[in-house]
């Protein structure tokens, strides 16, 4: 990353470059509204000890002094955590999330927590109690979600890099629509503790910066094996940095037959067929491959992810944490009932009861017990995939961004946005999204698909596509 580079050489400093971030900060939050909770001073603070390091010298970590924004989600010591909701609007952790600790210890600047749908539920960021996140690229529509927030931060430059987490698209489809790249880790690559979960068998953070080497630095940081998180894969941290400087050749690309054909905007598709194709003229292969169950991801998807979020979610009584309605002891119930009426958003509530209907007695066998079975078959899907192609590429989202309000009264619709990119989530891979070009302005997103723990295979393609990507558009129009 460039900025590291400049402050290694003095070019520049932490300070300047959080004054920059906080400038942008005055500049455009009004409209893109990024952020729920902002740390200008915790910030500074923290540059001037980046600076320091700097003037002492020696080995000093990559991210010191880079600024980090970082989703509502992951808690924060002594600072508000609220997850875009009313019932933890107040809530402030007395610990960090593993992520957030490596990301500071390695000496990042923290510029402040950022906007996304209620628990990390919806795919437009317009499902928060502080309001909708514009997308910064075109504020009359959405910068995606449910990690829009740190998604739009990154792309106005309120922010350097920033942390996501991604339940079933949520780091990627955000990347997309706000023109930035975001990866989401093989699940259990990056630790889990102090995420607040939404659906704990598919959440998992990532990374979200402007190029394929910012994604790579910052999971340097954030991945390896964590004691504090049971999921948490004990398995060797690669040089995710060493992984991005190798070419194209040799490669073989699966295109997955299922996902570029109907519900797929024309335009999207044709974007997503030129860049693979760029790749093709650089050396690698195009496999044409099959993923037979996918039409069953999003249906899959939607009964586990609520499933477990009933459960999840049913520590949120008025007692525990936050929010509390009705003091009236006497009648728990009735505290209980009032605590989350008012706590959770329609959203929320939905998935609650839709979570809890599935996993009901009588209905658990049609309806959970069969998304699990359609989970493996899926798995199973790309395990046989990846028997012969190195990677798979794919559309993140069958459309452009929508403007606000425009799926809002039609949930399915909403639901529907996350086709391409839930099944990674249900298989455990890692994908990550890349800008591959515009449509009206629009920008458009590739996914990336590795198979287990080969984030180093898609980090090295998305990198080698974006050095023939840029040398190519200086080569044909001087820019
Ligand atoms: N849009 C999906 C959902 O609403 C994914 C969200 C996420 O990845 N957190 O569940």
């Amino acid at each position: 990353m460039e900025l590291a580079r400049l402050l290694r050489k003095g070019d520049i400093s932490a300070r300047e470059i959080t004054e920059s971030v906080f400038g942008r900060i005055g500049e455009r939050e009004e409209t893109i509204n990024a952020f729920i909770t902002t740390t200008r001073e915790i910030a500074f603070k923290q540059a001037k000890e980046a600076d320091a390091r700097f003037r002492q010298g020696g080995d000093i970590p990559l991210l010191t002094g880079i600024p980090v924004a970082v989703k509502d989600l992951l808690c924060t010591k002594g600072i508000k955590t609220t997850c875009g909701s009313k019932i933890l609007e107040n809530f402030v952790p007395t610990y960090n999330a593993t992520a957030v600790k490596n990301v500071l210890d390695a000496g990042a600047v923290l510029v402040g927590k950022t906007n996304m749908d209620e628990f990390g539920m919806g795919s437009s960021t317009e499902n928060s109690i502080m309001g909708p996140t514009k997308n910064p690229l075109d504020p009359k529509r959405v910068a995606g979600g449910s990690s829009g927030g740190s998604a739009a931060a990154v792309s106005s430059a309120e922010s350097i890099l920033a942390l996501g987490t991604d339940t079933g698209g949520s780091i990627r489809q955000p990347s997309a629509f706000c023109g930035v790249t975001g990866i989401k880790p093989t699940y259990g690559r990056v630790s889990r503790y102090g995420l607040i979960s939404y659906a704990s068998s598919l959440d998992q953070i990532g990374a979200i910066g402007k190029t394929v080497e910012d994604c790579a630095m910052m999971l340097d940081v954030i991945c390896g094996h964590d004691p504090l998180d049971t999921t948490s894969a004990n398995v060797a941290k690669p040089d995710f940095k060493a992984a991005i400087k190798e070419d194209l050749e040799g490669i073989r690309i699966g295109i997955p037959e299922e996902f570029f054909s109907e519900g797929l905007d024309s335009r999207i598709k044709e974007k997503v067929l030129t860049a693979i194709g760029l790749m093709e003229k650089n050396g690698a292969r195009v496999v044409p491959i099959n993923l037979p169950h996918s039409p069953y991801a999003v249906s899959t998807y939607y009964l586990i992810a609520t499933a477990e979020a009933s459960s999840n979610l049913a520590r949120y009584d008025g007692v525990k944490y936050g929010f509390r309605n009705g003091v009236d002891m006497a009648d728990c119930m009735e505290m209980y009932e009032k605590t989350r009426t008012e706590g959770f958003g329609m959203e929320v509530k939905r998935r609650i009861m839709l979570g809890t209907y599935v996993l009901s007695a009588g209905y658990y066998d049609a309806y959970y017990l069969k998304a699990q079975k359609a989970r493996t078959l899926i798995k199973e899907d790309f395990d046989e995939a990846f028997k012969t192609v190195d990677c798979i590429m794919t559309p993140v989202s069958p459309c452009l961004p929508f403007t606000l309000g425009e799926k809002m009264t039609d949930p399915l619709q909403m639901y529907l946005v996350d086709i391409y990119t839930v099944s990674l989530n249900l298989a455990g891979l890692p994908g990550m999204s890349l800008p591959c070009g515009t449509v009206d302005d629009l920008p458009v997103g590739l996914q990336i698909v590795g198979n287990h723990f080969d984030e180093e295979m898609v980090l090295r393609v998305g990198a080698a596509y974006e050095r023939i990507a840029f040398s190519n558009r200086n080569h044909n129009h001087g820019i």
